[in-house]
């Protein structure tokens, strides 16, 4: 579609708005949300964060009921999924009353899936209470699987924990799959071992392209790998076949006949895959923020505070799907090695 049609989003009357689709101008229905519960976490991955990271003051952060209240009101207006993230969702104090309580809509299946992206250095603890909840499946981020170079990553993590978050979700039933944003000299050798471990655990396998978010104290251009160059170094050892598959967002799919497991590439850098874009993302402080890469954002947090219905947040929910952009922003290149977007992947969770 080219360019805005007449607006889908006017409804008839305050209260449609609580339950109308979201269409945005460009035909584009949302039916996914990310929602980032913290913009803390116990790590300090050197493409997501700066070491010195300011953090916002508590008291700036949604309580975990006004979380609950505010996907509440997106899942009436149409979402089916929802996916926690953060910074590292995993470490809000009291996160699982959160999980718990959405777990409501899916019981009632007004939400066909509750997900989390978590870092998996928690995930021990809660695995077990997280599949009671009805979570299914999970993203855990591994980039590496040297314990020396996930520290100099992750900048002062240890790789035991999430090794142990992982086996713990397994073996609680979750499906797991890996996320590895691919990394120039420093994990670009061990990609297929990587891969092959995931593989033979049935854990699906996605590599992500380095975004230029934030700012970290380093250029990007020392950390860009083209997936493009990944895929097709891979394409030397292994049979990599196209699926058909889209989830609505950046991912594309091959199956490996070598290993049996289904590999993922986010491309954001090399292919454009906004046109079939289905999500929207909200910070833990109630901002919607349309698309990732785009400083757009609309703050729902006074609407929702304002009043105890949900009318005002409706409407503000809905005039902020009407500026969604056709697409993002991102360049990498030497001459625009800086943020192309201000704010950190940890502020909405990629
Ligand atoms: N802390 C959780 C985790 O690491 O999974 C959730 C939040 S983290 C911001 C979500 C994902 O964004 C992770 O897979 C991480 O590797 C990825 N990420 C962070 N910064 C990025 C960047 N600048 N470019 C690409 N991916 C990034
Ligand atoms: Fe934390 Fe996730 Fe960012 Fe790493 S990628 S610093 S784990 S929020």
């Amino acid at each position: 579609m080219n360019g805005p049609s007449a607006s889908p989003l006017a409804a008839a009357s305050p209260r449609d708005a609580l339950s109308s689709a979201m269409t945005d101008p460009f035909g584009r229905t949302i039916s996914y949300l990310r929602v980032s519960v913290t913009d803390r976490c116990d790590l300090r991955c050197f493409y997501c964060m700066s070491e010195d990271m300011t953090f916002l003051p508590k008291a700036d952060l949604l309580t975990l009921e006004e979380l609950d209240r505010l996907c509440t009101a997106f899942i009436a207006k149409g979402v089916k999924k929802l996916r926690l993230t953060g910074g590292e969702p995993l470490v809000r104090r009291n996160v699982m009353t959160l999980v718990r309580s959405l777990s409501r809509h899916l019981s009632s299946g007004a939400l066909s899936e509750l997900t989390l992206t978590t870092n998996g250095t928690q995930l021990a603890k809660h695995a077990r209470e997280l599949a009671d909840c009805g979570v299914r499946r999970i993203n855990v981020s591994l980039d590496t699987l040297d314990p020396k170079k996930f520290r100099e990553i992750t900048r002062w993590g240890e790789i035991d924990k999430v090794l142990e978050g992982i086996e713990a979700a397994r073996a609680a039933g979750l499906g797991v799959k890996i996320n590895a944003v691919a990394l120039k000299n420093l994990n670009e050798d061990e990609l297929p071992d990587l891969m092959r471990w995931a593989h033979g655990k049935s854990m699906g396998l996605t590599l992500i392209e380095v975004m230029p978010m934030g700012e970290i104290g380093s250029g990007r251009i020392d950390q860009y790998l083209p997936l493009s160059l990944v895929r097709a170094r891979l394409a030397q050892q292994f049979t990599l076949t196209d699926l058909a598959e889209s989830t609505g967002g950046p991912a594309r799919y091959v199956s490996v006949a070598e290993t049996g497991g289904k590999l993922g590439f986010i491309t954001p850098m090399t292919h454009n895959f906004c046109e079939s874009c289905n999500r929207v993302r909200i910070t833990c402080t109630g901002t919607l923020h349309t698309c990732l890469g785009h400083e757009d954002a609309s703050d729902l947090r006074k609407p929702l505070r304002a009043s105890d219905d949900d009318m005002l947040l409706a409407d503000a929910i809905d005039r902020a799907i009407g500026l969604k952009p056709k697409g993002h922003d991102f360049i990498i290149d030497r001459r625009h090695d800086r943020p192309s977007v201000s704010r950190h992947m940890s502020v909405t969770g990629g």
